[in-house]
C-alpha cells in the first residue's frame, strides 16, 4: 500500500481531538497474531470450506463428525497460544488515557482482554471461545474443562449435567446475537465523539450498522482496514494500511 494513499494525518487529527472514542474491531486486528480471518485470500473458509460448515448451527447439531472437527479446531486454536499484538496493545493505551468509550469486537479470540483491555469495556458481539455452553440445559463452563476431555480422547464431549451437545459460546450461523450486547454496541456508536473501525470489512450485519448509525448522528467515522470496506463512503477518513503498524501511529501511542 503506497503511503501517499494513506491520509493518516487526517485520521490522527480527528481521533486525537476526541475525548471519547468508540472502537469496532474485526478479524484484521488479529491476523498479525497469527489468527486467520474467514473470507480473505488466506482466510479460513477460503482454504477450508468444511470450516464454514462447522460454524453453522444446523450442521453442528446434526453431525457428530462436524462437532468432532470443531473440537479439534478449538483445541488447535488454544494450543497455538496466540498472543496480542501492537494493535491490541494500542487500544489498551487509549483506555489508559481514559478515552476508550467502548471496544466492540467481532472477534471471538479474547485477545483484547489478553492484552489488558477491561472486560467491562469489551462487547463481544459474536461471543467468545473462552467458555462452552450446553444447547440442552444451558450450562456454561470454561473452555479448558471441555478441552481437557478432548485431549483425553473424548471427540465430542457431552454436557456432564444432561448429556446434551456442547458448543463454544460463539455465535454460529443460525443463532441470534445477544440483544443486550448488540444494543450496547449500537448505543456506543452514537454516544461518543468518534467511531473508529479497525480490521473489519464491515460486511457482517447487524454490527456493521454501527457505521450508518454514527454517520446519521453526526459522529465522525474513521475506517482503518487493509482493504476497502463496504461502507467506506460513509467514513470521514479511510486509511488502508496494515493494522499493527498503523493503529499505534493513528492513536499516537507506542503499542508496546
Ligand atoms: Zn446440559
Amino acid at each position: 500500500m503506497p503511503s501517499d494513499e494513506v491520509p493518516i494525518g487526517d485520521a490522527v487529527r480527528i481521533v486525537g481531538a476526541a475525548r471519547r472514542v468508540t472502537v469496532l474491531t474485526g478479524a484484521g486486528i488479529s491476523t498479525d497474531s497469527g489468527i486467520a480471518d474467514f473470507r480473505g485470500p488466506q482466510g479460513l473458509w477460503t482454504r477450508d470450506p468444511a470450516a464454514e460448515r462447522r460454524s453453522d448451527l444446523t450442521h453442528y447439531l446434526a453431525d457428530p463428525e462436524i462437532r468432532a472437527a470443531a473440537w479439534r479446531a478449538r483445541l488447535a486454536l488454544f494450543e497455538a497460544g496466540h498472543q496480542p499484538n501492537a494493535g491490541h496493545r494500542a487500544l489498551v493505551e487509549l483506555e489508559q488515557q481514559g478515552r476508550l468509550q467502548a471496544l466492540v469486537t467481532q472477534n471471538i479470540d479474547g485477545l483484547h482482554q489478553a492484552a489488558g483491555s477491561a472486560a467491562a469495556l469489551v462487547h463481544e458481539v459474536h461471543g467468545s471461545v473462552a467458555s462452552v455452553a450446553c444447547v440442552g440445559c444451558g450450562r456454561h463452563a470454561p473452555m479448558d474443562e471441555a478441552l481437557a476431555r478432548v485431549r483425553a480422547g473424548d471427540a465430542d464431549p457431552a454436557c456432564p449435567t444432561c448429556g446434551g451437545i456442547q458448543k463454544s459460546t460463539t455465535v454460529l450461523f443460525g443463532e441470534s446475537l445477544d440483544p443486550d450486547v448488540l444494543d450496547a454496541a449500537l448505543m456506543a456508536a452514537v454516544d461518543t465523539d468518534v467511531l473508529l473501525t479497525v480490521g473489519t470489512s464491515l460486511a457482517v450485519g447487524p454490527v456493521n450498522q454501527m457505521v450508518p448509525q454514527a454517520a446519521r448522528a453526526g459522529v465522525p467515522v474513521v475506517i482503518l482496514n487493509a482493504e476497502p470496506t463496504e461502507l467506506d463512503e460513509l467514513a470521514d477518513v479511510v486509511v488502508h494500511a496494515a493494522i499493527a503498524d498503523a493503529l499505534p501511529a493513528l492513536l499516537g501511542v507506542r503499542g508496546s
